[in-house]
């Protein structure tokens, strides 16, 4: 869905939509299971920065709910999560900041970004807004064992064997040389 300028200009734009899986491009990040439903208004806000300068910003605020696929941070394995969240962004025209001047509205109620020639696309600020409200580290479960370091083995469904002993070879080298010197020492002297 495209917001125009044109169209804002005229009256705000309410929006209640359910968007199938595909129609936003979350990347290798996060994968859309089912429809993600979208809620919410666009509107224009004047900012007024000078007898003839006035920036047209557009206001998006809305809400999204859905089910996303998501890798284990342990063993890479996907699993779902729910994610809803609220959003409330101003989009100022891009070109409208190429020369630095003092804002009239500040970032601390809402947050800012931009948008490209006259329109601005739902699906654009959903993907940030997706991508942004991911949790930091999911796992498939509390106590998922993980991937093996050594044979990349999945060790809740196959224990692999590399799990005694340290793995760098240098270990190896080295447990080798105590060996010998083990050896030589208890060797009878000459
Ligand atoms: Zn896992
Ligand atoms: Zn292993």
């Amino acid at each position: 869905m495209e917001f125009r300028i044109i169209d804002l200009e005229k009256e705000p734009i309410d929006f209640d939509l359910e968007l199938p899986p595909g129609a936003v491009d979350l990347g290798t990040e996060a994968r859309q299971q089912g429809p993600l439903a979208v809620s919410g208004s666009a509107e224009v806000l004047h900012e007024h920065r000078g007898p003839r300068d006035v920036v047209a910003d557009i206001r998006l605020r809305g809400q999204f709910d859905g089910r996303f696929q998501v890798p284990c941070a342990r063993c890479v394995e996907p699993v779902e999560i729910p994610l809803a969240a609220d959003f409330d962004l101003i989009f100022r025209p891009a070109a409208a900041d190429s020369e630095a001047t003092e804002r009239s509205i500040t970032a601390q109620e809402t947050e800012i970004g931009y948008y490209l020639k006259d329109s601005l696309a739902l699906e654009d600020v959903l993907r940030e807004q997706v991508l942004l409200s991911l949790p930091v580290r999911t796992l498939c479960k509390p106590d998922c064992k993980g991937l093996c370091p050594r044979c990349g083995a999945d060790r809740n469904s196959q224990p692999c064997s590399c799990d005694e002993g340290p793995s760098d070879p240098r270990w190896t080298a080295l447990a080798g040389l105590r060996s010998r010197i083990e050896s030589k020492e208890d060797s009878p002297q000459r």
